[in-house]
């Protein structure tokens, strides 16, 4: 097997370079949000071994530290600190690091979500809706007004927001955490031929159940989980590896005819808007 590989890019050296490159993300530096666990953590781990610089961010610096720490140790150029994205000095402190500690921006993936509400729409009160859209929608459109200037003074970038499957089907009980999603996706398609002049692509990733704390509640609970494997193809909860590809598929030169986009990774589940 491996020697019909070899033989091939004997025969084909521009294929096999070509892959090589396409694919690599050396020299491009990364903001990740909320990547200390999950999805975002294996985000910055598919664009770290990739080549690229990542700056990862959460609200705790324990946690950065870990996944500082983490990421060091698998040969990954990496810088963290805390960032809630919901706060301006916060994300106006995580770009300037960017800055600072690597001389630019060529990614933003948008990856932070809360969810404090489990219930019937009609019941969440004014103050938790503002929450959700502040943490989930707002922050992503704040944080890429921050980003783009310095993206278009390198000649261009890519965005990355992460939404959800429950963003096209809302779950029930999670209303508005659903519609928050759902906003990512018309985000995607309203900032996309924008910045389409600034060659910057916009997509957007809608994992479908990934087994991260976050969704604990769904896959911890055989009863929940049973209703959501009968509407999988792929009968299994995600790992967040699965989606961290995606991501740094959409950041690479690989993709580099695709903007507005959202790709569903939900192991077949049902996703039309
Ligand atoms: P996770 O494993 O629980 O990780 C959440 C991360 O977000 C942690 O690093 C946490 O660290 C950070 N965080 C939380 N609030 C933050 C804030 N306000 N500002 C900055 N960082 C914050 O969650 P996950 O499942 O990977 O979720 C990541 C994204 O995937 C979310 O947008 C979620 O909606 C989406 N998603 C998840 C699933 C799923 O099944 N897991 C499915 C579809 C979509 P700190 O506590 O230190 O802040």
């Amino acid at each position: 097997m491996l020697r019909s590989v070899f033989r091939c890019l004997r025969n084909n050296p521009v294929a096999g370079q070509r892959s090589m490159s396409q694919s690599s993300l050396a020299g491009k530096v990364a903001i990740v949000t909320a990547s200390t666990d999950g999805i975002g953590l294996a985000a910055a781990q598919a664009l770290g071994k990739r080549g690229a610089h990542v700056v990862v961010s959460s609200r705790q610096q324990a946690k950065v530290d870990k996944a500082v720490a983490l990421l060091k140790s698998q040969s990954i150029q990496v810088i963290g600190t805390t960032c809630n994205v919901g706060k301006k000095d916060d994300r106006e402190k995580l770009v300037q690091m960017a800055l600072d500690q690597c001389g630019g921006i060529d990614i933003l993936v948008s990856n932070a979500a809360v969810n404090p509400f489990f219930g019937n729409m009609m019941d969440v009160s004014e103050e938790v809706w503002d929450k959700i859209m502040a943490t989930n929608v707002k922050s992503a459109l704040l944080m890429t007004k921050l980003v783009v200037p310095h993206m278009a003074k390198r000649g261009g970038g890519n965005v990355v927001f992460v939404s959800s499957v429950a963003g096209y089907q809302p779950m029930p009980g999670l209303g508005p955490y659903s519609v928050s999603k759902t906003a990512l996706l018309g985000l995607t398609r309203a900032l996309a031929p924008e910045l389409a002049q600034d060659n910057i692509r916009v997509n957007c990733v809608a994992p479908g159940i990934i087994k991260t704390r976050f969704s604990s509640a769904l896959w911890d609970n055989e009863d929940i989980m049973d209703g959501f494997t009968r509407l999988m193809s792929i009968k299994r909860v995600g790992e967040p590896e699965e989606i961290g590809g995606v991501i740094a598929f959409l950041c690479s030169d690989e993709a580099s005819y695709i903007t507005g986009e959202t790709i569903t990774a939900t192991g077949g589940m049902g996703c039309r808007l």
